[in-house]
C-alpha cells in the first residue's frame, strides 16, 4: 500500500506518519526531512534548499521530483511507502504517478488532515519555540500557509476526482486522529484484498 499523507503545514502529517509506520511497517519518505538533512550537511542541494525553505517558498518541482526519483527503488517499493510532504503541487502528483507506474504501483490512498488555520498557526509557533525549526517563525508560517492554499490545496480535488481522497478531522487527541486514519486504511486494504469490511 502506498499512502500520501496530505495537509497544511502544522496539520500533523509527521506525527501521524510515525504512528502509521509503527502499525503498518511502511517506508517513510519525507521530502522536508531529506532537505533538512542536506542543509545540515551543507551540500550544494542543501544550500539551494535553505534559500527556499527559510523564506517559506516551495522548492522547484523539478528538483524535488529528481530527489524522489533517486530515492525510490525496488526494495522500498516492495515495502510500501508513506509520502509525507510530497506531492505538494499537481505537477508533482503527476510525476509521482509516473514514478510509481514504473514499478507497476499506484497511490492507494490519500489521507487529508483538515485543520482550521488559526490552529495551524498556534501549533507551528509552538513547534518553533520547542524544536527551534528555523522555518517555524510567524512570517514564514504565514507565507507557507498562503502557498499551501494556492499551490497544494488544489491537489485535494485532483485526488478527490481519482476517488482516493479521505478527509480526516485533524483536531483532537493524536490517538483519536490516528484511530480515524487506521479505520480508513483498514477499509481501503479490505477493499484492495476483496474482503468485506468487518
Ligand atoms: P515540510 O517538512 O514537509 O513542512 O517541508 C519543509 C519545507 O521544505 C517546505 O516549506 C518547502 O520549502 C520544502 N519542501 C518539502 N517538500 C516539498 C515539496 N514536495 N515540494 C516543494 N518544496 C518542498
Amino acid at each position: 500500500m502506498n499512502i500520501v499523507i496530505f495537509g497544511a503545514p502544522g496539520s500533523g502529517k509527521g506525527t501521524q506518519s510515525e504512528l502509521i509506520i509503527e502499525n503498518h511497517g511502511l517506508h517513510h519518505v519525507s521530502t522536508g526531512d531529506v532537505l533538512r538533512d542536506e542543509i545540515a550537511k551543507q551540500s550544494d542541494l542543501g544550500k539551494i534548499a535553505d534559500g527556499y525553505i527559510s523564506k517559506g517558498y516551495l522548492m522547484p518541482d523539478e528538483l524535488i521530483i529528481n530527489i524522489l526519483d533517486r530515492l525510490l527503488d525496488e526494495k522500498i517499493m516492495k515495502k510500501g511507502i508513506i509520502f509525507d510532504g510530497f506531492p505538494r503541487t499537481v505537477n508533482q502528483a503527476e510525476a509521482l504517478q509516473k514514478m510509481l507506474n514504473k514499478y507497476g504501483q499506484d497511490v492507494s490512498v490519500v489521507i487529508g488532515l483538515e485543520v482550521p488555520e488559526d490552529e495551524l498557526i498556534t501549533r507551528l509557533v509552538k513547534r518553533g519555540r520547542i524544536s527551534g525549526r528555523f522555518d517555524d517563525n510567524e512570517d514564514t508560517i504565514k507565507q507557507r500557509i498562503q502557498i499551501y492554499h494556492k499551490n497544494t490545496e488544489p491537489l485535494a480535488d485532483y485526488y478527490k476526482q481519482a476517488g482516493i481522497y479521505y478527509p480526516i478531522k485533524g483536531i483532537g487527541t493524536i490517538d483519536d486522529i490516528f484511530k480515524q486514519i487506521a479505520g480508513v486504511l483498514k477499509s481501503v486494504s479490505d477493499k484492495e484484498s476483496g474482503r468485506q469490511p468487518a
